[in-house]
């Protein structure tokens, strides 16, 4: 039934509540697990983020405070581990409650029993893995598997903030494949959609792995460079450049030249979201009108 040692986050104010829950957890046949207990809305708080934990479990009271505004907490935070409510109540207003903020079950205290609790922790476990499973394809773009344009806004974001907060470097290359329209009409979409397959393989190759790769739609991808300078991304896009123009996309029927165009764009102090974004974009717009298969850097 479980697979590996799980990591369990229990937020229970009460220590002989705690110590119940302990028991039955020891009582769980073939479970291995470590526990670590949060005394107070405070601790739970600071350990809910915590991005280890296989299951999260919760006391609905936490004294002055109450367990479902720390479930708003992790939920409005991005926690993805599953959560359930330990509580002494029982209800479907509590269920209601609980549920709208993204709580998975609850138990009742006192009437919980070990089969209960491995049952549940199974369950969550499975929801957790199907939910990872549905974010994970709807983040990929279906042609290339490469990041969809809304996953790489949300990535884009929050490497920013990363930059930000530890005063590192970030770059964006945003590049085009040249007349691609023209490979579409000449040799037909499907041969169009194996250049987009092939392009995306080669950009894949080319990546470190801390590389975000993603097609923003049509004919245009973006590559988020973490840890890196606005000239060591100009390069990468340059010798990017140079694979795709030297390696011509082929296969049983073709074999025809590509060529693509890049614009670069470092993050500053002052950019936003949009204008860190219309940076590379612009500098993408400028190789384009210099004759195309060429790199262009905006500093900004
Ligand atoms: P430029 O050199 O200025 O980039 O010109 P282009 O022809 O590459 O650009 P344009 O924007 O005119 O054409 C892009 C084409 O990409 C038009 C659209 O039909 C095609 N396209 C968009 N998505 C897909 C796709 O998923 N598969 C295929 N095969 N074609 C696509
Ligand atoms: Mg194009």
């Amino acid at each position: 039934m479980f697979q590996g040692e799980l990591k369990l986050l229990l937020v229970e104010d009460d220590p002989e509540d705690k110590e119940i829950f302990n028991r039955m957890l020891s009582k769980i046949d073939g479970l291995t697990y470590s526990v670590k207990w949060c005394s107070s809305f405070a601790s739970g708080k600071q350990e809910i983020l915590n991005d280890q934990y296989d299951v999260i479990f919760m006391d609905y009271r936490l004294g002055e405070d109450d367990g479902v505004s720390l479930l708003r907490y992790a939920k409005e935070h991005g926690c993805r581990a599953p959560i359930i409510f330990l509580s002494s109540e029982t209800g479907r207003e509590i269920y209601k409650e609980i549920k709208q903020w993204g709580a998975l079950n609850y138990l009742k205290k006192g009437e919980v029993t070990p089969d209960h609790l491995a049952i549940a922790i199974d369950y969550a476990i499975e929801i957790a893995a199907q939910y990872q499973l549905l974010r994970e394809i709807a983040s990929r773009d279906g042609l290339t598997a490469l990041y969809n344009h809304g996953e790489m806004h949300l990535l884009l974001e929050k490497e920013m903030n990363h930059a930000r907060r530890y005063n590192a470097s970030l770059s964006l290359i945003m590049l085009d494949i040249d007349y691609f329209k023209a490979i579409n009409d000449s040799f037909g979409h499907l041969v169009g959609d194996c250049v987009l397959q092939w392009l995306a393989g080669l950009i894949k190759e080319s990546s470190r792995s801390c590389d975000i790769n993603g097609r923003c739609g049509g004919d245009e991808f973006v590559i988020i460079l973490p840890e890196t300078s606005g000239d060591s991304a100009y390069k990468k896009a340059e010798s990017l450049r140079q694979l795709v123009e030297k390696n011509p996309y082929s296969d049983e029927t073709v074999s025809l030249p590509v060529t693509i165009s890049a614009g670069v764009s470092e993050l500053s102090g002052d950019d936003t979201k949009v204008s860190f974004i219309d940076k590379a974009d612009k500098a993408l717009y400028c190789s384009k009108s210099m004759g195309r298969n060429c790199v262009s850097y905006e500093i900004g």
